[in-house]
């Protein structure tokens, strides 16, 4: 199965995404986590993304189209995979269209997680992240079981800097201005799937499942 999935940032995306790819057993991948794992290295994908990054903007197309590229090429993705934060304008996701075409494959599903955005910023700013796999936690709702550690693998959390107010207004605005129209791109392509991010993190993800036929 190769699976898209869309939503404001805050939606709960990841959280769904990291979820789902543990149940079907094939990789989550995260352009957003592509590119923090880039500029840990500080290779020049990471320096230049870091920029966009810190003011809440997109990378350039053709920078995140090659490194998604490059992602889906591994041998882990012939089973499928996972998508979350790409495609995020048109034209990535009419690239990423014909990047499976080539492999002779196609995108199953686009999940579009549906949340009010008066959440969303407050969500964001009590989210914590692991640094070492990634793991998405909420210091409201869905707490570590030791502050400061993810329970899967002892990692140390932190804040995100663009999960810091301001930012994360920029990037709601970017979302809307430039991601929402995938919202209609995919309902024209006959794939969307709209699953309302109400009920918590549990009721949400069997949400998705029921609404994909997995059991
Ligand atoms: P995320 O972790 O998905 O919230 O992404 C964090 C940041 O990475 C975004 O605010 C963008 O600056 C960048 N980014 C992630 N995915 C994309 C994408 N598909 N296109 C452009 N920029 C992206």
């Amino acid at each position: 199965m190769n699976l898209v999935m869309l939503g404001p940032p805050g939606a709960g995306k990841g959280t769904q995404a990291a979820l789902l790819a543990e149940k079907l057993g094939i990789p989550h991948v995260a352009s957003g986590d592509l590119f923090r794992e880039a500029l840990k290295e500080q290779t020049e994908l990471g320096l230049t993304a870091q920029s966009y990054m810190d003011r809440g903007e997109l990378v350039p197309d053709e920078v995140t189209i090659a490194m998604v590229e490059e992602r889906l090429a591994r041998s882990d993705c012939d089973g499928g995979v996972i998508l979350d934060g790409f495609p995020r304008t048109i034209e990535q996701a009419g690239a990423l269209k014909g990047l499976l075409h080539d492999q002779e494959k196609v995108i199953d599903a686009a999940i579009f997680i549906d949340a009010a955005e008066d959440e969303l910023v407050r969500r964001l700013s009590s989210r914590w992240t692991c640094r070492n796999c990634q793991a998405i936690y909420n210091v409201i709702s869905n707490p570590p079981r030791v502050e400061g550690r993810c329970d899967i693998c002892g990692g140390e959390l932190y804040q995100r800097a663009d999960d810091v107010p301001e930012t994360v207004r920029n990037r709601i605005l970017v979302y809307r201005q430039q991601t929402s129209p995938l919202i209609d791109y995919y309902r024209d392509e006959g794939l969307l799937v709209t699953i309302k991010s109400e009920g918590g993190i549990e009721r949400v993800q069997q949400k998705i499942l029921e609404a994909l036929q997995i059991t």
